[in-house]
């Protein structure tokens, strides 16, 4: 079990943003920025690279949610803006096997990403 399953469960805490049906959101607890939070499914699929046509719905809604998280934050505005990540595999940066959306605020954020 991934911790961030432990997190679904409420085994192990996390300063939660955000719930749902369908997915969770909480605080990094390493930020990377002023604002960074994780959105994460409910349902274990490992990174974005495993995930079905059957989970259409789900993507879509991680994103939305990550865009309504933004606005509650108050980071929803394109003078400022904020970036979302998805990191797959070795060389994309996972490091944790179950997936998730960066939303990252706050600070500008280099391009292109080391
Ligand atoms: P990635 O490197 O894309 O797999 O991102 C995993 C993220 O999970 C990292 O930014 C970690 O700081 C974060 N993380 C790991 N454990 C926890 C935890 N218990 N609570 C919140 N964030 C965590």
């Amino acid at each position: 079990m991934t911790i961030f399953e432990k997190i679904i469960t409420g085994e192990i805490p996390a300063d939660i943003v955000h719930q749902d049906d369908l997915c969770i959101a909480f605080h990094d607890v390493t930020p990377q920025a002023p604002t960074h939070v994780l959105i994460i499914p409910k349902k274990c699929i490992a990174r974005i690279g495993e995930a079905e046509e059957q989970d259409q719905a789900l993507l879509g809604h991680l994103l939305l949610t990550a865009g309504k998280i933004a606005s509650e934050l108050g980071i929803n505005h394109t003078d400022e803006g904020f970036r979302l990540v998805i990191n797959n595999g070795k060389n994309g940066g996972e490091s944790v096997p179950h997936l998730h959306v960066h939303l990252l605020a706050g600070r500008a954020l280099a391009w292109p990403p080391g």
